[in-house]
C-alpha cells in the first residue's frame, strides 16, 4: 500500500463509519514498532506502521485505522478521546475498530530451534537450545548418557 492509498482509505473510512471528514494527514512511519498507529494531539496526523500493514488483512488494517480515528474525532469533538474515557470505549465498538494490533504472522508463528536428546538411561527427553557435548553431559535424573536425537526448527 502506497502513502497515497493509505490517505485514501483513511478518507473513505471516516465518511463510511464515522460520517465526518478526515481532514489532515495519513502517513507510514517506519519508526513504529509496537503499535499499529498513532494519533498526534498536536498538529492531528495519524501515522501508522507500515510493516505490521504489509503483513496484515484489510480487515485488519481497517480495525487499526478506525481505531486511530476514534481518538482523531473525539479529540476534535473535544470528547473523551483516551483508551479508558467511555466515549472512547463506545464509539471504538460501535464502529468496530480494534482495541488491540495485530501481531504479524511471521512474529506470531516464530519458533526456535530446540536441539533434542533422550537420555540412554530412563528415556527422558531433553531439550536445548544449542547442541551440547554429549560425552560430558548426563542426564539430571538418572546420570545416563544423552543420546542426539534431532533439531526441531
Ligand atoms: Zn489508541
Ligand atoms: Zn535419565
Amino acid at each position: 500500500m502506497t502513502e497515497v492509498q493509505l490517505q485514501q482509505l483513511v478518507e473513505e473510512i471516516s465518511l463510511q463509519f464515522f460520517k465526518r471528514p478526515f481532514k489532515h494527514r495519513a502517513i507510514f512511519n517506519k519508526r513504529l514498532k509496537t503499535t499499529g498507529g498513532r494519533y498526534h494531539l498536536t498538529d492531528h496526523h495519524l501515522d501508522f506502521n507500515p510493516t505490521l500493514f504489509a503483513g496484515i488483512s484489510q480487515a485488519e488494517q481497517a480495525g487499526i485505522i478506525k481505531h486511530e480515528l476514534c481518538h482523531y474525532h473525539l479529540h476534535l469533538l473535544k470528547k473523551g478521546y483516551r483508551h479508558q474515557d467511555r466515549d472512547f470505549k463506545v464509539l471504538l465498538a460501535k464502529v468496530g475498530g480494534s482495541r488491540y494490533a495485530p501481531r504479524l504472522p511471521q512474529v506470531k508463528n516464530k519458533v526456535k530451534r530446540q536441539v533434542m536428546y533422550r537420555c540412554l538411561g530412563c528415556g527422558q527427553i531433553i531439550t536445548r537450545q544449542r547442541k551440547i557435548n554429549t560425552a560430558r553431559y548426563v542426564c539430571g535424573k538418572c546420570g545416563e548418557k544423552l543420546q542426539f536425537l534431532k533439531i526441531v526448527s
